[in-house]
């Protein structure tokens, strides 16, 4: 009989969840739960392609959306094999975490002190380990953290060139996220590329709406991009990435901004979405606009590949040995073109793009796209949920 695990994601007035077989890269069940807290909160989920929606009562919270949710997740779960354990994304683990552990109380209170650091995350995120522990209490509950991945980072990696009580007395470091993406994919490149992850370097780029790269020596992430919050490093959708830290204070000065404006700006208005001039936070459309001359899109592109090349390179320094560039996120297993500008920048580290393969590579298919002679260039579809799953598992078991 298959084990079963369900992977729940809990944002602050969402919930995404999937029934997962690690066994398999297809989920069981997925579905999402949204507006939370709001007078049209809904429900939507699908079963072998078979989808259906049912609209929660006004203003459901977490804990209303996942009763109607374990419900259904157990019947399919009883027709399909065993549902094992439930495993909890979990944003920040600060340093207490560098792996995923079982919930229990020591573990809940330790997330709950992290919440300065990802006040918009893991609240939300405790709200769902809460409900689901109320609804699901025999089984065992595994927190997942998207920091984790990030803890083996040396210090001189990690640490910023700020006063040192900053980082003993406020935890001012850097702390990298998307871990859960970086660890699946390098993991999946070293099998399919049949290397030993433990003796080799390679560079990930993970390219959704939030963007981050990672150097990951024997299997064990040595630098990333992202920071003390995901808004560190890369260009993303609408995230500015690394700006001068003192425009806070000439946007201040400027333009009166408070704090929590200048959050916003940087965090929900800059990016490809700011540099398009407002045109879209969406690579697809961006690519497309491009195409048509639009200045906006081709100045966005041309910003995000540059930044993502040199960051890239960057990364290099971290690693003795090159065994691969790997992307993944919905651009890097989509966008032939980002991948090919990308490489275009790194010409002095002998990579170079085969265009077919490139061409080949879309929509989750897996594979290399460099030519002979070049670095290794992998894409690899990332799988978040499996590797929630995974972890669980293992994690439920070795605590059984
Ligand atoms: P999230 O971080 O929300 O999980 P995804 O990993 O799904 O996001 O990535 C979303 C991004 O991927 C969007 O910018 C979207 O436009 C982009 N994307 C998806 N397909 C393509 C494509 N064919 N070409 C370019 N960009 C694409």
């Amino acid at each position: 009989m298959a084990a079963l695990v369900l992977v729940v994601n809990c944002g602050s007035s969402s919930i995404k969840f999937a029934l997962v077989n690690p066994e398999e890269s297809e989920f069981v069940m997925e579905g999402l739960a949204e507006r939370l807290g709001e007078t049209e909160a809904n429900l939507k989920w699908q079963i072998n392609g078979t989808k259906e929606s049912i609209t929660l009562p006004p203003k459901a919270d977490h804990k209303a959306a996942l009763s109607h949710i374990l419900p259904k997740v157990e019947k399919v779960a009883v027709a399909e094999g065993k549902l094992k354990a439930i495993g909890h994304r979990v944003v920040h683990g600060g340093e207490s975490f560098t792996q995923a552990c079982i919930l229990e109380e020591d573990a809940i209170a330790a997330i709950r002190n992290t919440a300065a650091l990802a006040p918009l995350h893991n609240p939300a995120n405790l709200l769902g380990i809460e409900a689901a522990m109320k609804l699901f209490p025999s089984l065992p509950h595994v927190a997942v953290f998207d920091t984790a991945f990030h803890q083996t980072l040396p210090d001189y990696a990690f640490r910023y060139a700020l006063p040192e009580n900053l980082y003993t007395e406020l935890g001012v470091r850097r702390y990298g996220f998307h871990g859960t993406s970086h660890r699946y994919v390098v993991e999946e490149a070293a099998r399919l590329a049949g290397k030993s992850l433990e003796n080799s370097g390679w560079l990930t780029a993970h390219l959704g709406n939030g963007c981050s790269t990672a150097a990951i020596l024997n299997g064990e992430s040595v630098d990333t991009s992202m920071g003390f919050t995901p808004l560190e490093g890369l260009v993303m959708g609408t995230r500015s990435g690394d700006v001068d830290p003192n425009l806070h204070s000439y946007l201040h000065r400027e333009l009166g901004w408070d704090l929590e404006k200048i959050d916003h700006v940087l965090n929900k208005e800059s990016g490809l979405l700011g540099l398009s001039g407002g045109l879209s936070n969406d690579m697809r459309s961006l690519v497309k606009a491009r195409e048509e001359g639009h200045e906006g899109a081709r100045l966005a592109i041309d910003v995000f590949c540059y930044r993502l090349a040199k960051s890239l390179a960057a990364m290099a320094c971290a690693l003795p040995r090159l065994d691969g560039i790997i992307f993944t996120g919905g651009i890097g297993e989509n966008s032939v073109l980002i991948r090919e500008k990308v490489a275009e920048h790194l010409v002095l580290f002998g990579v170079s793009i085969d265009e077919k393969h490139n061409q080949e590579c879309v929509g989750g298919k897996a594979g290399t796209i460099h030519r002979l002679g070049s670095p290794e260039v992998w894409v690899v579809p990332t799988n978040e949920e499996r590797q929630i799953a995974l972890e669980t598992l293992a994690c439920a078991q070795k605590n059984k």
